[in-house]
């Protein structure tokens, strides 16, 4: 049977590492961190992901600014709040909460927040120097990821890893970033042929799908790594629901090394790794190390 890869206690470890060092930062350099996130709207979702992320920014000792604005605020008022927290120098991340409503242009949004702030890693720049290789932010979902592949396989270099979806959240930048640590990637997606038999050639298999289990135990390489971002809700039985991912956990658990489960597997890294990249930026905006 697999290595189950837990991503709760992995996240709540990165936490509490970064908690220390933003003491670190506040004892030695009197600065603290601070993340400001923008919500448009009342989409249920997204009002507790940003409430989420606004607990876990104050229990990091970091400061959290939230900026709630109603549904039909304009782009250009959007604009101008993003503005001021680019010039605000309290201000080391900021987060637009996605998707915004339809009569914003998402991209441009995206574009005006200052790359050197941009903790989710989506502006052209950053996504540009992740291609690259050059030293930029990193997307957080995949970022998490990499970090879990890490620690369970150590040095990657020379792996086999397919990524199946090509998402510019998640798909195009884990590639991109295994790329970087010298695996031999394939990106998968909806036009793939044999998606089994290319599943079946890799080391690593990182699905990215929104496809409740898709990927099943027999598409897996005996002793191989496993990485689900996958979060479906699916109906059960009794009529309740519950989340699985885009893995057949099941059937994979018994094939693959190892193996991250769906909850408790990338959904917790994603946001102890924007408190990384907040506390990342807030050292490199002020050109301090970031601390031991
Ligand atoms: P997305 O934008 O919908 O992209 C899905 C990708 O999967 C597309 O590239 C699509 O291919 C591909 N795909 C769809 N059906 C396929 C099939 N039958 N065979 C092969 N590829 C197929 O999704 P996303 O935003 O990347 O999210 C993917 C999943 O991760 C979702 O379940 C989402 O909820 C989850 N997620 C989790 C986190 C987290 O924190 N854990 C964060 C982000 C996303 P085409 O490009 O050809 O259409």
């Amino acid at each position: 049977m697999a290595t189950i890869i837990d991503g709760k206690a992995f996240a709540a470890n990165l936490r509490g590492e970064i908690a220390r060092k933003v003491e670190i930062l506040k004892q030695n350099h009197g600065l603290t961190p601070g993340l400001a996130v923008v919500l448009v709207g009342e989409d249920p979702a997204s009002q507790v992901y940003v409430r989420n992320k606004g607990k876990s920014t104050i229990e990091a000792g970091m400061n959290s600014y939230e900026h709630k604005l109603d549904e039909d605020t304009g782009q250009a008022e959007l604009l101008a709040l993003i503005e001021r927290l680019n010039r605000d120098p309290d201000v080391h991340g900021i987060l637009v909460q996605l998707p915004l409503p339809a009569h914003i242009d998402e991209e441009a949004v995206i574009n005006s927040i200052s790359a050197d702030k941009d903790v989710d890693g989506f502006h052209l720049s950053n996504v540009g120097k992740l291609a690259i290789g050059a030293e930029g932010i990193v997307p957080c979902t995949p970022l998490g990821c990499l970090m879990m592949l890490k620690q369970q396989l150590g040095d990657l270099s020379g792996k086999k890893a397919i990524v199946v979806g090509r998402s510019n959240i998640v798909g195009k930048p884990m590639a991109a970033l295994l790329l970087r640590e010298s695996c031999t990637v394939t990106i998968a997606h909806s036009r793939t042929r044999d998606l089994p038999g290319e599943c079946r050639e890799a080391d690593i298999v990182v699905a990215a799908v929104g496809r409740p289990e898709m990927v099943k135990g027999d598409w897996i390489k005996p002793g191989a790594t496993v990485i689900d971002v996958g979060i479906n809700r699916i109906e059960k039985e009794d009529g309740g629901t519950r989340l699985v991912g885009d893995v057949e956990f099941d059937s994979a658990e018994k094939v693959a090394g190892a193996i991250t489960p769906v909850p408790g597997g990338v959904g917790p890294m994603t946001i102890a790794c924007l408190l990384h990249n907040t506390l990342q930026q807030a050292c490199r905006l002020n050109a301090i190390d970031m601390p031991e």
